[in-house]
């Protein structure tokens, strides 16, 4: 038995900590956890106030366009009226229920659950700041053979005469009263999805970007796509736009724009990034060595430089996204602890990730845009398709779907694939999978559809936009 308290101590009860806890711990290894949050925080930024609140907000926002379309299909009903505060309400006791699920599958493994915020000390000793039995401040000394900082990331926003009356994502999901008029600065995933949930929702979007396109990093068709449907549905998207400075008034706050002009609106929401969090975890004490904007600097095994300290996650800002978070989780496991007999070590790429924007309509992509397939391979074949579901024959909507091939010409190897239209992350996950399996052109052409689908178009698209190569 080692001198230590634990084998393993985590800080932070998020995607990537409670994961490498749980896993840990079945593994007969004695674990510690803390949650700065205490059980409420349980299960970090996507269960509280990322993936999951943002999902069930944007299947209400979906509802509104359902009940439009219904018509064309014969439903008549009055226009149904929406309540704010029974979607706050209901997504508070299933983010609760789902804390409890967090709680019992850490202590049903065996993990110590310490509620608290933890700093380092050294590199084996953690100062974990609890409540005492009578509520007054108390704190916790322990020891770890080894320690894992999985401390997520927090919204940034930049410094501005009136930065003080912007929300973000973190309030958000609360906002009280609804905001019938909103703004949304950013062009990255959550000012795209939230402009497209409080569109849907009924409130009037004003969506400002500072660059020539939103969601910058994706496949140039896909962003320009997009922007054209969010503004079909209503977003009022401004690009090369931005805030000079904001003042509170009687009616609302008012916003003075970069091109002089002036917006009165409920709320602003920043979603201009988000940054590792680590303040006040004692990394500069430790001698743990930091990257751009604090994220902490992990080698392939995500050991940080001071021996027997880790870090996964957000918190080392590579792709800040909840499956990647586990997949880490579960490499670092098998790497620290061994893989159960019978299987090998899982290993982790971060090649090929699949991701998902939730805006209506949805965008979906796994592998190289267009232009760096174009970079890295030279000869690209490009097959396109841009169509009106069936399902908006009847509906009404003239919302519009289009998906993208990009293969390398030479290997035939289908390297990108995108969507932006319904359910298009769902479509997408089962592609990546072929793509991760190394699928050409040719395996596509022989996989019969499924029909009638929008997704058997990724295995009919026969005519290239870009001719093959000479
Ligand atoms: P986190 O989940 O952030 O967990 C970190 C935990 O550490 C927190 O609970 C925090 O309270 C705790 N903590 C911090 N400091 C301390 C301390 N000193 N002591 C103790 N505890 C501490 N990803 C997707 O894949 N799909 C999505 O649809 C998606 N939607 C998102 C929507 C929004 C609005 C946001 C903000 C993010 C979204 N993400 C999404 C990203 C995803 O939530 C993160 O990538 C993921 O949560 C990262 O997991 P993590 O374990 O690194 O950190
Ligand atoms: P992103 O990095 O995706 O986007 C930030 C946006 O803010 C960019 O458009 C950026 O512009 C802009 N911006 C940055 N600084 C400023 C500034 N000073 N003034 C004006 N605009 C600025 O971050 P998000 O906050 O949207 O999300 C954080 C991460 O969370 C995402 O990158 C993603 O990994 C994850 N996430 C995943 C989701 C999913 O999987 N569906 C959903 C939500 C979040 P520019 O492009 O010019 O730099």
């Amino acid at each position: 038995m080692s001198h230590f308290n634990f084998d393993l101590f985590v800080i932070g009860g998020g995607s990537g900590g409670v994961r490498t806890a749980r896993m840990t711990a079945q593994r007969g290894v004695r674990v510690a956890l803390a949650e700065a949050l205490g059980t409420d925080g349980l299960g970090g930024t996507c269960v509280n106030v990322g993936c999951i609140p943002k999902k069930l907000y944007s299947y209400a926002a979906h509802y509104a366009e359902a009940f439009e379309e219904s018509q064309g299909y014969g439903w008549e009903s009055p226009a149904p009226t929406f309540n704010w505060a029974t979607l706050k309400a209901n997504r508070t006791k299933e983010i609760a229920r789902l804390n409890g699920v967090y709680a019992n599958l850490l202590s049903g493994s065996g993990v110590t659950v310490i509620n608290g915020f933890a700093q380092l000390q050294d590199a084996h000793t953690v100062r974990v700041a609890t409540l005492n039995a009578d509520g007054s401040p108390g704190h916790q000394t322990l020891t770890a053979e080894r320690i894992l900082i999985a401390t997520g990331g927090t919204p940034h926003v930049p410094h501005f005469q009136g930065h003080e009356h912007v929300i973000t994502s973190n309030e958000v999901f609360d906002l009280e009263p609804f905001p019938k008029r909103l703004l949304v600065v950013g062009g990255g995933y959550i000012a795209c999805e939230f402009a497209s949930i409080f569109n849907g929702l009924g409130a009037q979007v004003t969506q400002l970007y500072r660059g020539e396109q939103i969601l910058r990093g994706f496949d140039d068709e896909v962003r320009h796509f997009l922007a054209g449907e969010m503004r079909k549905h209503g977003v009022d998207l401004r690009l090369n736009a931005g805030v000079v400075c904001i003042q509170r008034e009687a009616d609302g706050l008012h916003v003075l724009l970069e091109d002089g002009n002036r917006l009165v609106v409920d709320a602003a929401l920043y979603a201009t990034g988000r940054v590792p969090n680590v303040a006040g975890l004692g990394l500069e004490a430790v001698g743990v060595a930091q990257g751009p904007q604090g994220a902490i600097v992990v080698d392939e095994h995500h050991r940080t430089n001071v021996p027997g300290i880790y870090a996964i996650g957000d918190v080392t800002a590579r792709m800040q996204l909840t499956p990647v978070a586990l997949g880490e989780a579960m490499k670092l496991v098998d790497h620290l602890y061994g893989p159960p007999a019978g299987r090998p070590a899982r290993s982790m790429s971060y090649d090929l990730v699949p991701t998902a924007v939730f805006t209506h309509p949805n965008v979906g992509t796994v592998g190289l845009t267009e232009a760096e397939a174009r970079e890295r391979f030279g000869h690209v074949t490009v097959f396109r398709s841009e169509f009106r579901a069936l399902k908006h024959t009847l509906s009404g909507s003239q919302e519009r779907t289009l998906m993208k091939l990009v293969v390398d010409t030479a290997s035939d190897r289908v390297v990108g694939l995108h969507m932006v239209g319904a359910d298009a992350g769902e479509i997408v996950q089962g592609f990546a999978v072929a793509m991760k399996a190394g699928a050409t052109k040719a395996v596509f052409d022989s996989t019969i559809g499924i029909h009638p689908t929008a997704a058997e178009e990724f295995v009919t698209m026969r005519e290239p936009v870009t001719p093959p190569a000479p």
